[in-house]
């Protein structure tokens, strides 16, 4: 999951950023509500946490702008203060939900959790594929009983795999996804990472789970 952040106060912004970046997610941050067009309209995110009160381009106007552009991120603001305003005036603009600043960490990713999950997407907190179990609340991940220690990367990219069986996931689509925009491409970082995850997921088992197919990606089964 990649989450994008537009925020004027750095401080806030990086505090963010680390966070979540802990839980798993690929973050990017931007600091003025142009950069934060620039980065939305060119990057296809699964979430975007936005301040209303920002330089260059506000949030609200921000919000609207990326509706009108069909962008259906969900959106969640960021309001200074607990003004009732603000926070109608950045609903109406197409803001899916708000926090009010200041907020405690694990509120904000309680609501992310909750925006993430999309009905199509079935975003259960429990993901289970044959013998292999993973438990996005606990951050606990057992294949035949057995505890598996992940990093954060990791369990992401298994998150990635795991609500996507059966399909053909380029690295591409990894990059975009569960990495930030500091990804540099032309690394092997993504085939790096997915053999970790495959020793610590397939070995020992009989029963293979993460297939490369060449020059197209990989499968997860
Ligand atoms: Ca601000």
């Amino acid at each position: 999951m990649r989450i994008l952040i537009v925020e004027d106060e750095k401080k806030i912004a990086d505090f963010i950023r680390r966070g979540l970046k802990e839980e798993g997610y690929a973050v990017d941050a931007a600091y003025d509500g142009e950069e934060g067009h620039f980065l939305a309209s060119t990057n296809e995110y699964d979430l975007i946490i936005l301040d209303l009160m920002l330089p260059k381009i506000d949030g609200r106007t921000l919000c609207a702008q990326l509706r009108k552009e069909k962008i259906s991120v969900p959106v969640l603001i960021l309001t200074a203060k607990d003004q009732v305003n603000d926070k109608v005036a950045g609903l109406d603009a197409g803001a899916d939900d708000y926090l009010t600043k200041p907020f405690a960490f694990e509120e904000l990713v309680a609501r992310i959790r909750a925006l993430l999950r999309r009905p199509e997407a079935a975003q259960e907190v429990h993901l289970k594929i044959k013998d292999l179990e993973m438990d996005l609340l606990t951050h606990t991940v057992r294949r035949g009983g057995q505890d598996i220690e992940l990093t954060a990367k990791e369990f992401a990219l298994l998150e990635f795999f795991m609500r996507r069986p059966n399909t053909v996931v380029t690295r591409t689509m990894i990059a975009e996804h569960v990495w930030d925009i500091h990804f540099e491409t032309y690394t092997n970082v993504i085939d790096v990472y997915v053999n970790y995850l495959r020793k610590k997921i397939d070995r020992g088992f009989k029963d293979q789970m993460i297939h490369t197919l060449r020059g197209k990606g990989y499968i997860f089964k």
